[in-house]
């Protein structure tokens, strides 16, 4: 489990269930397991108003350099 933290303010934003090694580019809904993200349409923000990304389908498309990452993902 990861969690994804906003650059601009640290807040914590997702815990994430990420599979897998390499660069997180988005986040599938499903693998959420806890979301204090703010949403206005399609557009994820912080509560601080950093843009994160964008609800694509299945998937928030993460906007790079908006967040950071920590913790490790699952090796597959
Ligand atoms: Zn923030």
């Amino acid at each position: 489990m990861i969690t994804i933290h906003c650059d601009a303010c640290s807040r914590k934003l997702f815990r994430y269930q990420k599979i897998g090694k390499g660069k997180l580019l988005h986040c599938w809904l499903a693998r959420i397991s806890s979301d204090h993200s703010v949403r206005e349409g399609d557009q994820v923000y912080c509560t601080c108003g950093q843009h994160i990304g964008v609800v694509e389908g299945p998937w928030i498309n993460l906007h790079g350099g908006s967040f950071t990452v920590r913790g490790s993902a699952l090796k597959k």
